[in-house]
């Protein structure tokens, strides 16, 4: 039986790479042959490649190859080792990726650093066999699960942690398929995406039956040139309140948070837009606070794919912290961290009453 939902009409509404890779293997499974198909059909260029490796025929000049990558989608097959499900705290019991790499442009991008070679983005072919793999997880949770106040979420599945879902799902379909695939699932459990692109159109009428909980990712507007290729953050509340109609529980990400000068009035103003676009919906709204933060690596590549970023990755206010893998990151001191924790959870307690603060990071 197929498990491919419909696409929206005006499918151009997103992101379209400009090439389309696909591997030989991908072949094999029909969501990567309709991926192609689709590409075919909406004028994409597709390659298809003699075997499994990726040809990436980029050009030698880093800029340009950094823009043809991240113009460019391949097709490729997820292997059993990626398929082993990773806890990832504090968003979920478990990562599930549909795809690795992101379209967008952002000069904070957590991605930087963690994606090895150019920024191509690959989504999964074997999508079925991914999901097929997810009830041996069910009830194995360890993050969430045993969190007093979040247990009643049942398992849960984070599927943004390499890449933006929504900024391929005019192409892939794979964010409706496993929406679709969790609304028929006979357990408690929550499938979660964050994003920051709009088009949700495909996700409305999907029988979700709430559980996957979208949650938009964003700024203010003075960080929007931080966040190239991406849709406007107004159109992301937009989008959220479109999905919180349709019955999905939502929730915020405000991410990366930056404690450039001016933070004070630029969060307070998002705050306040957030609140005029939700207060009235947001009866099960979640708030997740993320702080800016950065390594040694993430930082060079990010500085090589965007020279002359205003973003500050400079020493100040900032302190190592050790991560549990030995390895270490930038993040704010303990008095910049107090002031925005403290601003976050006064200011979200009078625009947003009813929000819950699932973490601050
Ligand atoms: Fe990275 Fe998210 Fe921006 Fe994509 S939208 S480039 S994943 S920060």
């Amino acid at each position: 039986m197929s498990t491919q939902p419909d696409l929206p009409t005006n499918a151009r509404a997103g992101w379209l790479p400009r090439r389309l890779l696909v591997t030989r293997s991908s072949l094999a499974f029909e969501h990567g042959r309709a991926i192609a198909e689709r590409a075919a059909a909406l004028g994409v260029e597709v390659v298809a490649l003699a075997g499994d490796r990726l040809a990436t025929g980029l050009p030698d000049d880093p800029r340009a190859a950094y823009a043809s990558a991240k113009a460019t989608l391949a097709v490729v097959v997820a292997p059993p080792s990626k398929r082993r499900l990773q806890p990832i705290a504090p968003s979920a019991d478990w990562r599930v990726d549909l795809a690795e790499g992101c379209p967008a442009h952002c000069s904070y991008c957590y991605l930087a650093g963690s994606l090895k070679g150019p920024p191509i983005t690959r989504v999964y072919a074997n999508l079925e066999e991914i999901l097929d793999g997810i009830p041996a997880y069910l009830g194995q949770g360890t993050i969430t699960s045993r969190s007093r106040d979040r247990a009643h979420e049942g398992t849960t599945f984070e599927a943004s942690c390499y890449t933006d879902p929504l900024a391929l799902e005019p192409l892939t379909a794979s964010l409706s398929t496993a929406i679709a695939w969790f609304g028929r699932l006979q357990a408690p459990a929550q499938l979660r995406f964050t994003t920051k692109f709009a088009d949700v159109r495909p996700l409305l009428s999907l029988d979700h039956q709430r559980r996957t909980r979208m949650r938009a990712s964003i700024n203010p507007r003075m960080f929007a040139r931080f966040e190239g290729g991406t849709a406007p953050v107004a159109r992301r509340l937009a989008a959220l309140r479109e999905m919180a109609s349709a019955g999905y529980p939502i929730g915020l990400t405000i991410a990366p948070i930056i404690a450039a000068q001016g933070w004070r009035d630029a969060y307070g103003d998002l705050l306040a837009d957030a609140a005029a676009m939700l207060g009235d919906i947001a009866d099960d709204l979640t708030i997740e606070l993320i702080t800016h933060r950065f390594n040694t690596g993430s930082k060079a590549v990010l500085e090589s794919w965007y020279p002359g970023s205003a973003l500050d990755m400079t020493a100040a206010n900032r302190t190592t912290k050790r991560t549990k893998f030995g390895t270490e990151k930038q993040v704010y001191d303990a008095p910049t961290m107090r002031a925005l924790r403290d601003f976050f959870e006064e200011r979200i307690a009078a625009l947003l009453p009813a929000a819950r603060i699932l973490y601050f990071t």
